[in-house]
């Protein structure tokens, strides 16, 4: 029979989710999804010393954000609770003493000095990578090498000692990475890991490989930086006797910094000016203790729609030119061999654009709420209908929301000063006599549409002899003192005759022609 799919996301509450984790957390879901199959959140925290509070929250609500819906977890429960690893801290041990018993695995009892010390006689041995394994853990305190009376002893004693696995000296270990291929390392390249530490807490590998199993995961969908682990992992299936039903493993390719120069980091964002979290996140110093704040995408005015689709985009593409996807499409047309392995660099510029296109896609009227928001805390009030026009004209200058009541200001403001490049080179006396007649006649105008005005200004020119090209932009600084904007005819038509003909009078008595 198939198996029923089944994903998670791991991740250690040691502080808030980094996008990377974000794109891990939505590539599974996405799998998940598309195959019919569970998504599982695992809080992994065994490591007691990287805990941050409120880490944990935040990973929740980062992911309701971005509308990553989970089926089994901490907060919606499931056949497989608890999903927080210092609450399984029980159901590890058994594991441990299996491989023990089985020969996989033994007791070390080395005290941290005596660990600094072969170090530091392998590193002055010029070895290039010490580390405790096959061939250092024969001059070790452990189970292999002191007599079993000794051993019987020091446990009994309540010594303490970690647990670490047995990796064999001369073996090749291969496992297939759905994105990667084969992937092959030689078992001399791996070091005995620890796998119960001495308070008794499994380590982040043994915990990982037992949960996996007992949550029936088919596939572990991580991010690259765990690719040198999974030879270890893989060992530990076939120790525990579970290869039958060992998870595919699918590891992602690495975000680089826009410059494509290394990992992407919260110091890039900080410097580049753009958020590498979801939300925002208030934490504290690790060295001064003083509370620091992160920007979030958020709080920064991305709609969780284009961040999520701006994600998809970082590792995986449709193999066609379409770029915008709903969620719903996204999980249709998803597949992991579409998953690159080269490195996705992180472009701050098409986040931006992701968000102009999911922004500007929305209905006027709820276009016209944010902006009814944003001015009424500004103290102006707008009413629906003409926050919806305004909207409408303005959503094309806007990437954020809060650029449409930066961008509906001229609606509410009569300039204060008029752009003096276009005045110098627009502004003269038969410029001044068009538009003040324009202007006198645009209060008792029939039809104030963009049209009726645009129609009413042409016939006003052409009876005074003046070119529409000559006139515009002077008109456009008159009624709003800037050289750039939305729609002229649409600006006045908004403003209305009556408005639009005292910001000309205004701007005609002003400025000296
Ligand atoms: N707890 C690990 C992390 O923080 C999980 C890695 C995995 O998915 O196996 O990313």
């Amino acid at each position: 029979m198939e198996r029923e799919v089944r994903v998670r996301f791991a991740p250690s509450p040691t502080g808030p989710l980094h996008i990377g984790g974000v794109r891990t957390a939505l590539y599974n879901y996405l799998l998940a999804r598309k195959l019919g199959g569970k998504m599982l959140l695992r809080i992994e925290d065994t490591d007691q010393n990287r805990f941050v509070p409120g880490a944990e929250q935040y990973i929740m609500d980062s992911l309701r954000w971005c509308g990553i819906e989970i089926d089994e977890g901490i907060e919606q429960g499931g056949p497989h609770a608890p999903y927080r690893q210092s609450e399984r801290k029980p159901m590890y041990r058994q594991y441990a003493d299996q491989l023990i018993r089985d020969g996989y695995a033994y007791y070390a009892f080395d005290t941290p000095e005596e660990l600094d010390a072969m170090r530091a006689r392998l590193t002055a041995a010029k070895v290039p990578n010490p580390q405790y394994n096959s061939i250092t853990r024969a001059q070790m305190r452990n189970s292999l090498t002191l007599p079993a009376e000794e051993v019987q002893q020091l446990l009994d004693s309540g010594a303490p000692y970690v647990i670490r696995l047995k990796v064999p000296r001369k073996e090749e270990v291969r496992f297939q990475d759905l994105i990667r291929g084969w992937v092959v390392v030689h078992s001399s390249a791996i070091d005995d890991k620890v796998l119960m530490k001495s308070d008794g807490m499994p380590t982040y590998h043994l915990a990982n490989i037992v949960d996996d199993h007992l949550m029936e995961i088919t596939h572990v969908i991580r991010g690259e930086e765990w690719l040198p682990s999974a030879p270890l992992h893989v060992l530990l299936y076939r120790y525990l006797g579970w290869e039958s039903t060992m998870p595919q493993f699918a590891h992602l390719p690495l975000l680089l910094k826009p410059d494509g120069t290394g990992k992407l980091s919260k110091r890039d964002g900080d410097k580049l000016g753009f958020p590498v979290f979801p939300l925002e996140f208030h934490g504290t110093d690790a060295q001064t203790g003083e509370p620091t704040v992160s920007s979030g995408y958020r709080e920064s005015g991305y709609l969780p729609e284009a961040f999520i689709n701006f994600l998809a985009f970082l590792g995986w593409n449709p193999g066609t030119t379409q770029e915008l996807f709903t969620m719903d499409e996204l999980i249709e047309n998803f597949s992991i061999e579409r998953v690159s392995k080269s490195p996705a660099r992180f472009d701050q510029n098409k986040v931006r654009w992701f968000n102009e296109q999911y922004l500007r896609a929305k209905p006027d009227a709820e276009l016209a709420q944010y902006l009814i928001t944003d001015l009424a805390a500004q103290g102006l009030a707008v009413d629906a209908a003409k926050a919806e026009q305004i909207a409408a004209l303005v959503k094309e200058r806007a990437t954020f929301p809060a650029d449409l009541a930066r961008e509906a200001q001229l609606f509410f403001q009569r300039p204060s000063s008029y752009d003096e490049q276009v005045i110098s080179k627009k502004w003269n006396p038969q410029v001044a006599a068009a538009l003040t007649e324009f202007a006198a006649q645009l209060p008792a105008l029939p039809d104030a549409s963009p049209e009726g005005i645009k129609a009413r200004l042409t016939e006003v020119l052409e009876a005074q002899g003046v070119k529409i090209g000559q006139v515009l932009q002077a008109l456009r600084v008159a009624v709003t003192g800037q050289a750039a904007g939305p729609d002229l005819m649409h600006i006045m038509h908004i403003l209305g005759p009556q408005e639009t003909a005292e910001r000309i009078q205004a701007a005609v008595a002003a400025l000296p022609a």
